[in-house]
């Protein structure tokens, strides 16, 4: 159900703006590591020809190449075997000028996703999905913290919204966004509840959030009736519409959502109803510029760090 008012309120976090923030900080840094001959450097992996992968993969290229690390391509066919890319993860492991490796997910079918992460180098683990990273993180010790909830942290910080004893509800509970991310909330005296699929009466229950968290993969799926009023609303979905009926299905003002899908082929949504957050939220993050370029920010902070800590405490400041 929609309010009526049309208020209109809700305060944009800038994801795309802290982003170029942190960037901007790393700069420092990497310039420290390059006058003791080291140039960090990200490996990032995709297999198979995955269209929103692709993109991905290439923007964390590009991130790189902007702040002056050295990052490399390897695309490997969809028909690779396990064994093949456990091979190619060894080698990358080898190399010193790799600190970061990042195999891009989701990988094809035959591939077992698990061994894979496993196989990866704890200390060039910068997507922190290795085990010993995810038990360092469970128990609250330093190590390789996943970019997406890291850089949810970095925008609810540093826009000042007071975590400790809030209620946070995580919409989402996958490996890589939701259980991360409630965890890093926990640690940071946040009262945590966690949802999916199978949650009874979602939208009561996420009413109750003063941190409201969508990691679900559903466009829309967050509507007015799950904020409550003057709750801050972090919004991780990205889904691309195609479709005219997919678009009327999802917006309020459905001419010029309309008109974006003819000019642009797809219009994005997050897992957040954009109208509705805007009306009902304190704050909230925008699909796109919101929670995306932290990802990214945040893989490059992951690459530096893993620069530095390989060597010990040489480079150490
Ligand atoms: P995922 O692995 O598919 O997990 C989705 C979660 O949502 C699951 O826990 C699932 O519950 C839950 N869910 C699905 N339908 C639901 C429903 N109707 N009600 C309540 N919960 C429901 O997805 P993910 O990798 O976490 O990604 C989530 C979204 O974030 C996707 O749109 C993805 O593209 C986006 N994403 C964005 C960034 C970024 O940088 N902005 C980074 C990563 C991901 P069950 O566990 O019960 O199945």
């Amino acid at each position: 159900m929609r309010p009526e008012k049309n208020r209109l309120t809700a305060k944009t976090l800038d994801g795309a703006q802290i982003a170029a923030t942190i960037k901007d900080e790393l700069k420092q840094e990497i310039l420290r590591l390059k006058s003791c001959g080291v140039t960090p450097g990200l490996a990032a992996v995709l297999v198979g020809r995955n269209p929103a992968s692709e993109i991905y993969v290439r923007n964390k290229v590009k991130a790189c190449e902007a702040l002056g690390l050295y990052s490399e391509k390897i695309e490997l066919a969809a028909s690779t075997s396990s064994a093949e890319l456990l091979d190619v993860i060894r080698q990358l492991n080898a190399r010193d000028t790799i600190d970061g490796i990042l195999v891009q997910l989701p990988l094809p079918p035959q591939i077992d996703v698990k061994k894979v992460l496993l196989a990866v180098d704890p200390l060039k683990d910068v997507d922190g999905f290795h085990p010993v990273n995810v038990g360092n993180m469970v128990s609250g010790r330093p190590g390789m913290v996943p970019c997406t909830p890291a850089g949810i942290i970095q925008i609810l910080e540093r826009s000042q919204v007071p975590i400790a004893g809030c209620r946070a509800v995580v919409i989402g509970r996958s490996d890589t966004v939701g259980k991360p991310l409630a965890l890093l909330l926990l640690h940071r005296n946040a009262t945590i509840t966690i949802c999916h699929s199978r949650t009874r009466d979602l939208p009561s229950v996420a009413r109750e959030a003063d941190i409201l968290v969508a990691a679900i993969g559903k466009p829309a799926l967050v509507t007015g009736d799950f904020i409550k009023p003057g709750a801050v609303v972090i919004d991780v979905g990205i889904n691309r519409l195609t479709q005219p009926e997919e678009v009327r299905a999802v917006f309020h003002d459905v001419d010029s959502a309309l008109a974006q899908l003819r000019a642009k082929g797809s219009v994005l949504v997050g897992d957040v109803q954009p109208e509705d957050v805007r009306e009902q939220a304190g704050a909230y993050t925008p699909v796109p510029g919101g929670v995306g370029p932290l990802t990214i920010a945040m893989l490059m902070v992951n690459t530096v760090r893993a620069a530095r800590e390989r060597r010990g405490t040489a480079l150490h400041p």
